[in-house]
């Protein structure tokens, strides 16, 4: 994967140019004939369907994962200029028309006025409307509540998106979208609310302050389609460009991720359960892919072209890398600046230059973040110092380890030729419902955790020269070392521990062990 095209993509995009990649960045229009229900299962697509699903279908490998029935749906993106189309692989069953080939759609960079929209045709084809100030949205369904409640949802998100994006308010007090949610069509075709203009879509596209998107069998999976396009119409319209490929959906699909209760709404949500937001899937799309031997490195990412979503990987990752830089607290200021940079060609590069000398760093806990991604994973327990270590005296050296803490930096640099003992001790909480759950460093065996029992004491070595780490490496086959360990390292490095526990579960541990590390005798 080329490491940097985004940049050249991005200079293209600004530049208004039609360029290579821009000819081929809007996909085939998958489902417009009648096709099945949504979602379709992975790798069923209808015949129409460019793109060979990828889907993951369920939780994975991971062991507080359930299964959720019909989440495989997933979206991709392409983006001209000034308009951001988001669809993805589960088919629908709208006929709505050919769009014949829609290549090259690209080329129109300058877009066409806004609809104008006529109440009275409106009515003529059953078309309904609910306005907040921040949106008015059109539908041909039915206005159940939680259609109606959308420009609410919207008018929430507003000042949300102004608090992240650096944007005052008050400069734009009638900014307000027009949203189209697409059920049967027809009559949304009837009515001119589909202009003839637009590339295909599958779920959602945004065209200036214009929204269209398919209405899927989910409340929060429609507020999400939203959300997403909401962003794309905020950046586009507001900061006046989206950034590149990665950031553009890596930032919709964290702020579009959330929680709506009581009228109360929680952008950039974490969730923590894999059944709690329906037909999301991003989780599932990272693990599955990792299960099928593809991992993304950050500079991968960053490289994505619209085009590169093919296996759907497009969203899954963008996500996890977005919440990763942006909940992480080493990168989290870096992360936070970008939008300034969203009109500049120079965007990835200033992100590098703003995460510095630390990105090697970056990459290692990106591949461990992935590689265990958990829902409810907290970050910012698991930010891991990768300052190499000392060589360990003969008399060997003490060291405390936070149980609420990820892996540990012990400051101790280990030599493969020799063998090491580490002997540990202490008490310390591993949860505190419906009882306290006492542990020591051999752990407990009522619990499992990946294999080994919750709360035993970990150990991993990492090289020192780590800047090329693609995978989370020992970190992930961490040696069993409990009351005491026998450790000779596979490669020479620095010493990392930390207590067996769920990335998802740290915030309720108290209390640390001591370990003593001492080398014994040059390994055989
Ligand atoms: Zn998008």
């Amino acid at each position: 994967m080329p490491i940097n095209p985004a940049e050249s993509q991005g200079m293209d995009k600004r530049g208004g140019k039609t360029t290579q990649s821009g000819l081929s960045d809007v996909d085939e229009f998958a489902g417009l004939s009648a096709g099945p229900a949504w979602p379709e299962p992975c790798g069923k697509g209808s015949p129409g369907m460019l793109h060979s699903c990828g889907l993951p279908t369920d939780g994975g490998n991971q062991p507080t994962a359930k299964k959720v029935p019909g989440e495989n749906l997933a979206l991709s993106h392409v983006t001209a200029s000034r308009r951001s189309v988001c669809f993805g692989l589960a088919t629908w069953a709208l006929a709505l028309r050919t769009f014949g080939d829609t290549r090259g759609v690209a080329a129109c960079n300058v877009g066409p006025p806004e609809m104008t929209i006529d109440p009275a045709t409106l009515q003529a084809h059953g078309i309904q409307s609910v306005s907040s100030s921040r949106l008015v949205l059109y539908t041909d369904l039915p206005l159940s509540s939680a259609i109606a409640e959308l420009p609410q949802v919207f008018e929430a998100a507003f000042p949300q998106w102004c608090r992240y994006f650096g944007v005052d308010p008050a400069r734009h007090p009638r900014w307000q979208c027009k949203a189209i949610l697409i059920g049967r069509g027809e009559h949304i075709i009837e009515a001119g609310l589909l202009p003839p203009e637009l590339p295909p879509f599958r779920f959602g596209f945004a065209r200036g302050r214009e929204i269209w998107f398919v209405n899927p069998p989910s409340d929060y999976y429609r507020r999400h389609l939203l959300l997403h396009e909401g962003v794309h119409a905020f950046m586009n319209t507001i900061l006046g460009d989206c950034g590149p490929t990665w950031y553009m959906e890596g930032i919709a699909e964290y702020l579009a991720t959330h929680r709506w209760e009581d009228g109360r709404l929680e952008l950039a949500y974490f969730p923590r359960q894999a059944d709690e937001l329906s037909l999301w899937g991003r989780i599932r799309m990272v693990r599955q892919d990792l299960q099928g031997g593809k991992f993304l490195r950050l500079e991968d990412i960053l490289g994505l072209r619209p085009r590169d979503d093919e296996s759907v990987e497009l969203y899954g990752w963008c996500w996890a890398a977005a919440t990763f830089f942006d909940r992480h607290p080493r990168y989290q200021q870096a992360f936070r600046s970008l939008p300034q940079w969203v009109r500049r060609a120079e965007f990835n590069q200033h992100f590098r230059q703003m995460v510095g000398p630390y990105w090697p760093w970056a990459e290692h806990e990106w591949a461990l973040f992935v590689h265990t991604l958990e829902f409810g994973h907290d970050l910012s327990r698991e930010a891991i110092d990768f300052t190499p270590g000392i060589p360990l005296p003969p008399q060997g050296r003490e060291v405390t380890v936070a149980a609420d803490r990820g892996w540990q930096n012990t400051g101790i640099f280990l030599d493969k030729a020799v063998q090491y003992e580490i002997l540990a001790r202490g008490r310390y909480q591993l949860g505190q419902h419906p009882v306290i759950w006492w542990c020591e460093p051999n752990g407990v065996t009522i619990r499992y955790y990946r294999g080994k029992p919750l709360g035993m004491l970990l150990g991993a070595v990492v090289p020192a020269d780590q800047s090329f780490r693609t995978e989370a490496g020992s970190f992930v086959n961490p040696h069993p070392l409990g009351l005491r360990g026998l450790l000779i390292p596979s490669e020479t490095g620095t010493l990392f521990l930390r207590v067996n526990d769920s990335p998802a579960e740290l915030a309720d541990n108290v209390g640390s062990l001591t370990a003593v590390i001492r080398p014994m005798q040059p390994a055989a």
